[in-house]
């Protein structure tokens, strides 16, 4: 009898074992399959969506253009002290051929208002005689290229240049300022913004650019 029992237990502790493996094998080639569906049917869905959160994400990074890719290659205190935010305007006759007072007015400038879609500095041809163009002495600072009467916003803007440069005119050098057909010169303060004549078109008269002449 008791090698009876010894062969039963035997045979339960067999079939104990086969049940263990049985049961652990239908469970995970159940959840394999299961699991790989799952996955493929993810997969299918992801692709199936994948356009959507593409274009719907792909407009915030741009929208919010502070972090620019050139603004962190920019040494925060280059221009001593006026951060860097961005990259300059263009600016056509610029370098060697303008003054390190004109510079500083036009990197100014061009900080606190810009981007100017252009910022004309020097040329050889300064369109009237006497202009400081020719000696790198001046710069018109574009607030658009079109030759067209500049909207509301943008003759605000020359304004706001405008009168920047006048409110500091001791400090930046300022010889002279012109926009919007009025002038403003330091020796004749007191007599504020003067009317000029008609020159005739919108870009002659100054409505589509400040323009800013220094001394030195
Ligand atoms: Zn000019």
């Amino acid at each position: 009898m008791t090698e009876g029992i010894a062969a039963i237990a035997a045979r339960v502790t067999q079939l104990q074992t086969q049940f263990a493996q049985l049961q652990a094998r239908p469970a995970a080639s159940a959840s394999a399959p299961d699991f790989a569906a799952t996955l493929a049917t993810e997969k299918k869905r992801q692709s199936a969506t994948a356009p959507a959160p593409a274009t719907t994400t792909a407009p915030t990074p741009s929208a919010t253009p502070a972090p620019a890719p050139g603004a962190t290659a920019v040494p925060p205190t280059a221009t001593g002290g006026v951060t860097k935010t961005r990259e300059p305007s263009k600016v056509i006759g610029g370098g060697s051929r303008i003054t390190p007072t004109m510079q500083k007015v036009i990197d100014e400038i061009d900080q606190k208002f810009g981007k100017f879609p252009v910022i004309g500095a020097w040329r050889a041809d300064g369109g009237m005689p006497g202009s400081d163009h020719p000696t790198g002495k001046a710069a018109d600072f574009m607030l658009n290229t079109n030759g067209r009467m500049p909207s509301k916003e943008q003759l605000q803007r020359g304004w706001d240049i405008a009168n920047y440069a006048k409110d500091n005119a001791e400090r930046l050098g300022i010889k002279y300022i012109i926009f919007a057909q009025h002038i403003w010169n330091p020796d004749r303060a007191d007599e504020g913004w003067r009317l000029m004549s008609d020159r005739g078109s919108v870009t002659a008269n100054h409505f589509d650019h400040p323009h800013i002449s220094v001394k030195r």
